[in-house]
């Protein structure tokens, strides 16, 4: 385990060695109640193992961004959901 990973509070809920309500739970995530919500559900998804995807990749130093497109507002095609992790180049905000 990575020292990140060690020292990680999100890993210490999903080990329920700090207390958290869990309300999924499988072999690859875990969504708990984050505890000061900002709207009246507020549920955060965390992928079971700690992954550091981009610094794998070689993109976390510069940055990068993950974006969830949810329905056909959003520009969401395919309807099974999904994360995009985008780098490599310097991001507009907001995006179109
Ligand atoms: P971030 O700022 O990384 O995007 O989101 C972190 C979230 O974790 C925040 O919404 C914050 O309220 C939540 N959070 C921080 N500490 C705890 C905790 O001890 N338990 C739970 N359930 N959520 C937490
Ligand atoms: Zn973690």
């Amino acid at each position: 385990m990575s020292n990140e990973a060690a020292n990680c509070l999100f890993c210490k809920i999903r080990d329920g060695e700090i207390p958290g309500t869990i309300v999924f739970r499988d072999e690859r995530c875990v969504a708990f109640k984050d505890i000061a919500p900002r709207a009246p559900m507020h549920t955060l998804i965390i992928p079971t193992e700690h992954i550091g995807l981009a610094k794998d990749l070689g993109h976390a130093e510069a940055g990068y961004r993950v974006v969830l497109n949810c329905n056909a507002d959003a520009g969401q095609t395919v309807f099974h959901v999904h994360a995009h992790l985008l780098a490599g180049r310097v991001m507009g905000w907001p995006p179109g």
